[in-house]
């Protein structure tokens, strides 16, 4: 069992002691719908033939059309994909997007294939995949896949059906039926969260302290919205390591130099610090928007933050939350905080479904609307039930989908 699988069980069981839901309704909420492995054969550039396995597993779709991410990279497990997709199930209902959850990939690392190889390799995934449609599960984008992956996908899915359908992958290119304000869709609606809280807590964007681990879309996006909104950002960091400065930190200029040089170390006007510092740093709001499990039992006593939007899927693990919990340090979870995404793919879906794109500022208002409408709510049940918000948004999801099951008499 992987730690994301017995996490999200973890998270799950104690969403559904809040709710009360019987066992037996655990027990299905639990399980999987349908679970694909299945091997992709490649002709690699030399002519010889190499099998990669494929995932693709819908863990539950009573709520609408199951959808989410493919990630291409090494050591992909059922297991891991299985997790993914549940927490696909829970972050769409719990943001009122009317899906289920899904997610799949292929064990492969991207970085030992030539394009050629990588081009032939999607398009396998997507023929193993018995690709379904746009009214059944949509294939998003994930780690080490974007929109040229998913023009790949569209275009082979188009040439097994032989009918156009736009609405059969996500994440795909605007001139093939993708959405406008997809790309920084997390980071700004992190933004917006942000901005709610600090107007709740009566602070003053200018005296707020931001620290961001991880600078990748995620990070970057949202300082970059942070800092044109007056924030002050002092901490940033990337896989190499991060910089601090108490004043702020220039966001435009710390982009120039990252992109310049390949990373945000070293970066002049900025003191150094490791990834492991940076979660301690002196902040009033810290986002951890680079991988998993980076706030453990050994830091969650030390971190200054008195805020935490989790811009990665999972930076912390259940122990540390309760200890964050018990010290009264509040924590967005993943799946409000980084949502954004999964917002605007919805959205992709719901354009692609009449033939008509909005422009950036309709997607952009209406991600706002949804954001700041899923965060109120989580906050009003959390109130209600004295539980965490990450517990709370458990709850709202599980009521949502629970209600789906029973109205199908899946329950
Ligand atoms: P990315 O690959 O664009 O950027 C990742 C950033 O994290 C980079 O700056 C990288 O250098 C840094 N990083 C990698 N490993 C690190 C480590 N061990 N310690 C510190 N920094 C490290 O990825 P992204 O799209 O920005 O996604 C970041 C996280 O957010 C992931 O957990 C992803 O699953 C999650 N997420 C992303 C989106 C999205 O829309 N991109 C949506 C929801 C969740």
């Amino acid at each position: 069992m992987s730690d994301l699988w017995n996490n999200t069980i973890g998270y799950m069981k104690k969403a559904s002691k809040a709710l009360n839901l019987d066992e037996e309704i655990l027990d299905a909420l639990l399980k999987c719908k349908r679970v694909l492995e299945f091997q992709i054969p490649l002709r690699m550039d030399d002519g010889k033939v190499r099998y990669f396995t494929g995932y693709r597993v819908v863990h539950n779709d009573a709520l609408g059309v199951s959808g989410d991410g493919t990630r291409i990279v090494a050591g992909l497990t059922a297991d891991e994909v299985k997790g993914l997709a549940l927490v696909m199930s829970i972050k769409h209902a719990a943001n009122g997007i009317p899906a289920g959850g899904a997610k799949g990939g292929i064990d492969a690392d991207p970085t030992l294939l030539s394009e050629g190889e990588f081009e032939r390799l999607v398009r396998g995934y997507v023929r193993g995949l018995f690709p379904r449609g746009a009214k059944v599960d949509v294939p998003g984008a994930d780690i080490n896949t974007s929109a040229k992956t998913q023009a790949w996908m569209l275009d082979e899915y188009e040439q097994i059906t032989g009918i156009h359908s736009p609405g059969a992958v996500n994440d795909k290119p605007r001139i093939l039926g993708g959405s406008l304000g997809g790309e920084d869709a997390t980071g700004r609606g992190m933004y917006h969260l942000t901005l709610k809280i600090c107007e709740e807590q009566d602070w003053a964007p200018e005296d707020v302290k931001v620290a961001i681990q991880g600078f990748g879309n995620v990070g970057s996006h949202y300082a970059k919205y942070l800092q044109s909104a007056g924030f002050k950002v002092v901490a940033v960091s990337d896989i190499k390591g991060g910089v601090f400065n108490p004043d702020g930190i220039n966001i435009e200029d710390l982009l120039k130099y990252s992109r310049m040089t390949g990373s945000v170390v070293s970066f002049p006007d900025a003191r150094q610090i490791t990834n492991e510092e940076i979660l301690l740093c002196d902040c009033d709001i810290l986002a951890p928007s680079a991988v998993e499990d980076v706030i453990t039992l050994r830091n969650a006593g030390d971190i200054k933050a008195k805020i935490i939007i989790e811009g990665a899927n999972g930076p912390i693990t259940p122990q540390a939350d309760d200890v964050l919990y018990s010290r009264g340090i509040v924590v967005v979870p993943d799946v409000v905080a980084n949502a954004g995404s999964a917002i605007v793919c919805h959205f992709e879906r719901s354009q692609c479904a009449t033939d008509n794109y909005w422009d950036l500022e309709t997607v952009q208002a209406k991600l706002e609307n949804q954001i700041i409408k899923s965060y109120v709510s989580m906050k009003n049940t959390a109130k209600e039930l004295h539980i965490s918000f990450r517990t709370a948004a458990w709850v709202n999801a599980l009521k949502a989908i629970v209600k789906a099951m029973k109205l199908r008499g899946l329950l």
